[in-house]
């Protein structure tokens, strides 16, 4: 198989472009959104690709493939950990990542509370919500979202920023427009629990497929992989 040839510059200029044409659709002001380039998978020198283009906010969904990059790339990123982490490897990235995306259980958040205790820093976590109710994805249930977070404002050394939600994989984006919605919905219930350490401003939703009408229901932070980076080869 031949390697796929990727303008990294011309798809962050196309994806800009999207970003800022959803704001001035539903009148959102773009610095209000913050774009991660998902670089699973793909090599350091295509991220610096990016990272020479402006970009900063990077997003990672394996712990290794985090810490390895972290290792290797300027100082000045913001490391996204995107993905479900597992418990036992928090200690490698409580204080590398920027941010922490899937929290989805009480134990995890527990977990990262005492590895940020050790390391004298604050994690900054979001809440992931099975939006789509499907079996194949990980993320609280929405009706059980606000119980949980209601148990994390116990915690030391966690912050809780918002919301996160992969949305069904779906040919139409319109048809995520309503789980967009809901999770909108779902953080203004949840910063009414007033907690010490809750703070709803992020709503991480929207992926390549359907970036745009997340950032028209709200989103402050899209995920967009491939249409930065091109497509992923999971065979290497
Ligand atoms: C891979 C991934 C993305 C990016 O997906 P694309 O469809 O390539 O944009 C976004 N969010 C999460 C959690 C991911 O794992």
């Amino acid at each position: 198989m031949s390697d796929e040839v990727v303008n990294v510059v011309e798809n962050l200029k196309i994806t800009e472009q999207k970003i800022q044409e959803a704001c001035d659709k539903s009148g959102r002001d773009r610095k209000d959104v913050t774009l991660i380039a998902v670089s699973k998978t793909k090599p350091v020198s295509l991220l610096m690709e990016a990272y020479n283009a402006g970009i900063r906010e990077f997003g990672e969904n394996k712990v290794q493939e985090l810490v390895d990059k972290y290792e290797q790339m300027p100082k000045d990123i913001h490391w996204h950990m995107i993905g479900h982490l597992q418990r036992n490897k928090v200690k490698y990235i409580v204080d590398k990542a920027a941010l922490i995306h899937g929290v989805d259980s009480f134990e995890l958040a527990r977990e990262i509370s005492k590895q940020a205790v050790k390391k004298n820093c604050t994690a900054n976590i979001l809440i992931e919500i099975n939006i789509g109710d499907e079996e194949t994805k990980f993320g609280v249930p929405y009706d059980k979202a606000t119980e949980l977070v209601d148990k994390i404002i116990g915690l030391p050394n966690v912050a809780v920023h918002g919301l996160m939600c992969i949305a069904p994989n779906v040919e139409n984006p319109e048809d995520n427009r309503q789980f967009f919605a809901k999770m909108r919905q779902k953080a203004v219930d949840i910063n009414s629990l007033n907690g010490h350490n809750i703070h709803m401003g992020v709503l991480s939703m929207g992926m390549t497929g359907d970036f745009q009408v997340a950032v028209e229901e709200g989103a402050t932070m899209v995920r967009v992989g491939t249409g930065i980076f091109g497509v992923r080869n999971y065979s290497i």
